[in-house]
């Protein structure tokens, strides 16, 4: 059996040919990494939440993408004024497609937004500009695809056995992180300002969620295996 990844869909407005047009976009990157590791990927669009039982039906592994800021009002939060780009029908979606693959225990990969969807729909809450609390820069766009800042990772956690190494260097494109972690989560990575960079659910090793994007580092085959890792347990479940 190919394991089939679900992408959840990024919604940008485009202009095309009928003028500006919402489009339920995936990059390339993420399309390239689960076809590299051996899934076949599908492209979730941006849908009801009472659709996304039949969605997940479809697929055997879910890839949480980036984005936009989650709506601070899903974790109690008023919105700090550098809160932006938020999308309440994409945020209703992936927190119920979060749950949803939570309680099928479905292997997951959140990367970047979909780090701090996973937390917030469990019942974490996010620290909503990073420099404002740290001092510390975590966007550096112009280098996307390598590493621009160390991470540090717990040695007993499920990410070092994916990643199969403790010390790494990664890209960092995100101004929110995680505050408080989701009952049961606990932080597995820090960035050197404290940062928390990945966290885990206790006794499910099945969801790795971090904070960089591991699907644009194609140079880096640590990176990569967290695809591998996703679509390997996938097949497995099969
Ligand atoms: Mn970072």
């Amino acid at each position: 059996m190919t394991p089939r990844v679900g992408i959840s869909a990024q919604p940008r407005t485009v202009e095309t040919v009928l003028g500006p047009t919402l489009l339920h976009t995936a990059s390339r990157f993420y399309v390239d990494s689960v076809r590299r590791a051996g899934g076949i990927p599908l492209v979730l669009p941006v849908s009801a939440p009472d659709d996304v039982p039949a969605l997940l039906d479809a697929v055997d592994a879910l890839v949480l993408t980036g984005g936009g800021d989650v709506a601070p009002a899903a974790y109690g939060a008023e919105p700090w004024p550098e809160t932006g780009f938020v999308d309440e029908a994409r945020d209703a979606f992936d927190l119920a497609l979060v749950r949803e693959a939570v309680r099928r225990g479905m292997p997951v990969l959140a990367t970047c937004r979909g780090m701090q969807v996973v937390n917030v729909a469990l019942g974490g809450s996010l620290v909503q500009h990073v420099p404002a609390v740290t001092g510390a820069e975590h966007r550096h766009y112009d280098r996307y695809d390598e590493g621009v800042h160390p991470v540090r990772v717990e040695p007993s956690s499920e990410l070092a056995a994916a990643l199969g190494r403790c010390e790494l260097e990664v890209n960092s494109l995100h101004h929110q992180a995680v505050d408080v972690p989701a009952p049961g989560f606990r932080p597995v990575a820090w960035a050197d300002d404290g940062t928390v960079e990945a966290i885990e659910q206790e006794g499910n090793g099945r969801l790795v969620a971090v904070q960089w994007h591991p699907e644009l580092m194609e140079r880096h085959p640590e990176q990569q295996g967290l695809f591998r890792r996703l679509v390997l347990q996938a097949a497995a479940a099969g």
